[in-house]
């Protein structure tokens, strides 16, 4: 589905306060994310098992004021966010901030 693909492609970045992070898409939405829910999901070599998938980051060593210092983009798809806790190697595919902004999201309190 082309129309889809703007959903996938952001138009700006900014740290919203201390404890969020917000990406607006092109299509007009805004997700907001825990700050450090994003350094936590971090699916680099360092942080996931290459081979088993299993999580090999321990939460407790991502201190909680964790914030990102740089963003860089990588190619049309991915950025990379360069972390205060001095971790730099997370790229995150544009998809996967976007699915896991919906997860945040999904809040069943709310009406649909
Ligand atoms: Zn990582």
């Amino acid at each position: 589905m082309v129309a889809d693909e703007a959903a996938f492609t952001p138009t700006g970045f900014r740290q919203k306060s201390s404890r969020e992070f917000a990406i607006s898409w092109s299509d007009g939405v805004e997700s907001v994310y825990p700050v450090r829910a994003l350094r936590l999901a971090c699916a680099c070599a360092h942080c996931i098992d290459e081979w088993s998938g299993e999580g090999r980051l321990d939460p407790a060593s991502v201190p909680d004021d964790v914030h990102p210092l740089k963003i860089e983009s990588v190619g049309r798809y991915a950025i990379q966010i360069e972390w205060s806790d001095g971790h730099g190697t997370g790229i995150y595919p544009f998809r996967r901030l976007r699915a896991l902004a919906d997860a945040v999201a999904d809040d069943p309190t709310k009406p649909p």
